[in-house]
């Protein structure tokens, strides 16, 4: 099987996986426990949040391990909303359900909940935006990165710069970023930012929030006072450790890494331009692996279970999505196309393991289903 959607989670590193056996086989104490085992586990943690700091440019106690981006999500919205009072909650039109069902839940409450609007290109439009500084005082506000669907880079710098001296707490969700662009905590001008290890080549069920020491959260989950109260529960340590290992090797290896999948990305996106596909967002600055395209009248479905049969594994949208009802992409919509356009959506996101000879057999694969799906009942089309 090919694997071609590395923006629904990557591969464990072998390289990461090694760096954590040693957590489940041998070193399995407690990191609360006052003996020296414990202690020995409370440095491996200590010292994994110091190797995530450096590559963000933080300092260590600024990280609050979380089971995810998920997790991370939701204690920034909650934790930010409770712990300063915040009056209404800005979200970017793209964002994950994992800031996006929080907002609308303290919008039930008494949150004002607005979205920055999304435009054509897949960006936001800060320009329509017009920023009312009263309305903002005590606000909070989240846009991502980079989207998991089109893989638009957004400016959250200059996003930063509008709100300064607003009294606005503003985070990103770095999800997506982590390895694929540099992601600089002050340089962004953020107060918080999500991580996650499952799309860096890290084990799934580790991630972070990482605040600026002026930021009150108020803890979501709370117990025994980890994290410095901020995020309770036994860390595990494994993950964590692992979740360094990862961090770390992506940042260390981004470039080669763009200098790998780029070009394959490339040549992907080209020939499928010219078998008639639309590519989303196909102007705008976008990371390196991700294509995001339809065929007229196809939904995208169609194309995951014809590729799958053939042996690709690729997205029709952001997988996070297919528990729900819900199919076609709202980030599509959110940039102003119809339904029927949003369901031919296909994500295809490559990585490391991406070989040019992956690239054409699945171009060929793709120019078959195109003869197929021309000859196909219309339940197979939108
Ligand atoms: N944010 C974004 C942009 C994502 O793509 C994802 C993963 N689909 C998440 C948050 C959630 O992260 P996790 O899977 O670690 O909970």
């Amino acid at each position: 099987m090919h694997y071609m959607d590395h923006n629904a989670t990557t591969p464990l590193d072998p390289n990461v996986w090694e760096a954590m056996l040693p957590y489940y086989q041998y070193y399995y104490a407690n990191a609360s426990s006052r003996h020296r085992l414990g202690m020995q586990q409370r440095d491996a943690v200590e010292s994994a949040r110091e190797r995530i700091a450096n590559v963000l440019r933080v300092e260590p106690v600024q990280i609050i391990f979380t089971s995810g981006g998920t997790e991370a999500n939701n204690l920034f919205l909650y934790g930010a909303s409770y712990g300063r009072m915040a009056k209404s909650i800005w979200v970017g039109a793209y964002e994950h359900p994992s800031i996006m069902e929080p907002a609308k839940t303290l919008a039930r409450k008494e949150w004002q909940f607005k979205v920055i609007p999304g435009q054509q290109d897949g960006t936001l439009d800060l320009d329509a935006w017009q920023i009312d500084k009263t309305l903002m005082k005590d606000s909070i506000v989240s846009a991502m990165l980079v989207n998991n669907e089109t893989g638009v880079i957004f400016d959250i710098k200059k996003l930063a710069e509008r709100l300064e001296n607003s009294g606005t707490c503003l985070h990103t969700d770095a999800t997506q970023a982590i390895g694929k662009i540099p992601v600089d905590f002050e340089a962004l001008g953020v107060d918080a930012l999500t991580l996650s290890a499952h799309k860096c080549y890290g084990p799934k069920g580790i991630g972070a929030l990482v605040v600026s020491k002026r930021l009150d959260i108020a803890p979501q989950i709370i117990g025994g006072g980890h994290e410095r109260g901020r995020r309770s529960g036994t860390e595990p340590v494994p993950l964590i450790v692992g979740f360094a290992e990862a961090v770390e090797r992506a940042e260390m290896q981004r470039e080669a890494w763009v200098h790998h999948v780029k070009p394959l990305r490339d040549k992907l996106e080209h020939e499928l331009k010219s078998l008639g596909a639309m590519v989303f967002a196909e102007n705008t600055e976008r990371v390196a692996n991700t294509t995001y395209f339809g065929f007229d009248g196809i939904h995208g479905d169609s194309w995951v279970i014809f590729l799958d049969e053939g042996e690709f594994a690729v997205s029709s949208g952001s997988a996070c999505s297919t528990h729900k009802s819900v199919n076609a992409s709202s980030v599509l919509q959110a940039m102003g196309y119809q339904r029927e356009r949003a369901e031919t959506a296909v994500r295809i996101s490559l990585g490391w393991a991406t070989t040019v000879d992956a690239v054409e057999a699945l171009l060929v694969l793709i120019k078959q289903g195109l003869t197929k799906f021309s000859k196909m009942p219309a339940m197979y089309l939108v």
